[in-house]
């Protein structure tokens, strides 16, 4: 009985592969460009046992991956007793701040950090594979002369950006190539760093509930929480934290959604005004990406989100038979086939036009796998 006496809502039949799952990582090995070189995971081995003095780095607008990864090397390399600094080019989001109660995550600065990048022996990159992904950090390392290690699960992009890859474009998240890498080593994981690795780990499957939810993930995960820490607090930290100017703006976001007449296309936009009225931090836009794909028949959302220099932050997710990464890439942007990204020019209703048009269109992709 239905409380209320109402009639069980229709839906319509969700269409559920029942063979093996096709996790995501065989989608992506399609597109990926260029084969990613061999993980050399001896080799940064050895480079970790050789040097001393590490910068730890993550892309531009950090995410819990990027940030949750530093946090287990930083872990790892610290009590091992070598020289080690985090800096991103962008403060530590608010909604991150118990990641760090100590500030070791560094916002960069040229005047405060240039003579210490220099003097670094190996610069570790996290999380991704480009340069421009670092921002002005970026533009600062890519003339330096450190050995660097990329350790990402992004389609490799060729460009040779590290003397050494860890890229493994079947792990979930970043934080899960770090736990296993250090396993690998026969070192112990504590508390802390289990913190970092979970929290990485938790943001990329979307809480265990997006196709990278892999058994291998689960299991990584598992061992994680063998250290003692708390899911359920975990969980709390990174999504029942937020203030109700984020409730807001989602009420506001949500209702000028637009959704194509095929129910297929959801795009959101997110605009100053909007921020301001509601007090609200574009970061805590983040997220409404994946309520709007709850909608059943919805195939992609974009959340598109005004930047204060007026550029317009394009986040995408696919719900399966849409490749997003290939949309985002027509944007001069990147990621994974079912969540990609990307920045473009404004104002924001030509950037909506735009990203529409993009799906519309012929949706990239489709089909592919
Ligand atoms: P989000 O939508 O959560 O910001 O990002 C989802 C994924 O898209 C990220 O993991 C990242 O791979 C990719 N991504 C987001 N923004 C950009 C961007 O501006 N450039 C590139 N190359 N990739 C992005
Ligand atoms: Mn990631």
């Amino acid at each position: 009985m239905v409380p209320g006496g109402l009639a069980p809502v229709k839906r319509r039949a969700p269409s559920l592969t029942l063979t093996a799952p096709d996790w995501y990582p065989v989608a992506l090995m399609s597109n990926t460009p260029e084969q990613a070189p061999k993980p050399a995971w001896d080799a940064i081995a050895r480079a970790l046992d050789e040097s001393h003095r590490f910068l730890l780095v993550t892309h531009v607008n950090p995410d819990g991956d990027g940030l949750g990864a530093e946090l287990g090397l930083h872990g790892h390399l610290t009590a091992r007793g070598k020289d080690v600094r985090v800096v991103n080019q962008d403060p530590l989001p608010e909604r991150y701040a118990f990641l760090d109660p100590g500030g070791g995550f560094e916002s960069y600065d040229a005047g405060r950090h240039d003579a210490m990048i220099a003097d670094r022996e190996v610069v570790i990159l996290l999380d991704m594979s480009r340069w421009d992904r670092l921002g002005v950090l970026g533009d600062k390392l890519r003339t330096g002369d450190p050995t660097v290690i990329c350790i990402d699960h992004h389609p490799y992009e060729g460009g040779g950006m590290a003397h050494l890859y860890g890229v493994d474009v079947t792990a979930a998240a970043t934080g899960q190539l770090v736990y296993e890498f250090i396993c690998r080593l026969g070192h112990d994981v504590d508390k802390r760093m289990a913190l970092g690795l979970y929290v990485s780990i938790l943001t990329d499957t979307g809480s265990f509930r997006f196709s990278n939810s892999s058994p291998r993930v689960h299991r990584a995960a598992a061992e994680l929480l063998e250290t003692g820490i708390a899911p359920h607090e975990i969980y709390e930290a990174v999504y029942g934290n937020f203030g109700p100017e984020r409730l807001r703006l989602q009420g506001r976001v949500m209702d000028g959604m637009r959704i194509t007449p095929d129910g297929r296309i959801i795009v959101l936009a997110v605009s100053r005004r909007d921020l301001e009225e509601t007090g609200a931090l574009a970061e805590d836009a983040e997220g409404f990406v994946d309520v709007a794909r709850s909608v059943s028949g919805c195939k992609v959302v974009a959340l598109l989100t005004e930047q204060k220099d007026g550029r317009i932050k394009v986040s995408m997710r696919s719900r399966g038979d849409v490749n997003v990464r290939e949309a985002a890439m027509r944007l001069e942007g990147g990621g994974h086939v079912y969540a990609a990204g990307a920045v473009v020019d404004g104002p924001l209703g030509t950037a909506v036009e735009r990203v529409t048009a993009l799906f519309e269109g012929g949706d990239p992709g489709e089909g592919d796998d």
